[in-house]
């Protein structure tokens, strides 16, 4: 019998080209930053269970899909609390003068340091990596999803997000980079909140930030 797989697709949404992700495992779906189109997301997640909608961050490129892919699903909602009223105004214009589908609701669960969220055979543990915005976080894989981390727009490759938001921090995202190359295996896949992913070994060897 063949051995079942678990299943990571990829949606590219708003027009900064965001990468939502569908982590489903054992008929069971995480979804991460839905930042738009959430109806359209649902409808590419209809044989799973969506088990939990969760927010690497609060912008509204990564939480404006919340509130349509919520209401399609009846999903909870996760993020973290410092991130919760940035994401409630996902629909407004922002300090850049853009705003995505609509604001995402509260959340039905305010994610920190150390949190597990369960899928299938599958776990992803919240590590706090402030400095992009102070609640962001980064969904780190274990179990079925070992060798996999979500990591919003804390690093890109050889880059890392921008800090000259409101509410960003440089000394905070440098800490926030050394802890993930302390506690991130480097063979571990880095799925970016928007671009190509990459692995923690090659940012480890290449990315100025990191060393
Ligand atoms: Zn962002």
């Amino acid at each position: 019998m063949a051995e079942k797989r678990d299943e990571l697709r990829c949606f590219q949404v708003t027009p900064l080209a965001t990468n939502c992700y569908a982590y489903v495992s054992e008929g069971e779906c995480l979804v991460v930053d839905p930042g738009g189109s959430g109806a359209q997301v649902a409808e590419h997640v209809r044989d799973a269970r969506v088990t939990c909608v969760a927010a690497t961050h609060g912008h509204g490129d990564h939480v404006g899909g919340v509130a349509a892919l919520v209401r399609a699903t009846g999903a909870p909602f996760a993020i973290h609390a410092a991130d919760a009223s940035l994401a409630a105004r996902a629909g407004q214009m922002s300090e850049v003068g853009r705003s995505y589908d609509e604001d995402a609701p509260a959340p039905d669960r305010a994610l920190s340091e150390g949190d597990v969220l369960r899928v299938g055979t599958a776990t992803f543990t919240v590590m706090e990596t402030p400095g992009h915005t102070p609640g962001g976080v980064v969904l780190v894989g274990g179990g079925s999803a070992e060798g996999v981390a979500f990591v919003g727009d804390t690093l890109f490759p050889g880059s890392h997000g921008r800090t000259d938001l409101s509410g960003g921090d440089e000394a905070q995202i440098m800490a926030s980079l050394a802890r993930m190359a302390d506690l991130i295996a480097p063979e571990t896949t880095l799925l970016c909140g928007h671009g190509p992913a990459t692995t923690m070994a090659r940012e480890l060897a290449t990315n100025p930030f990191l060393r």
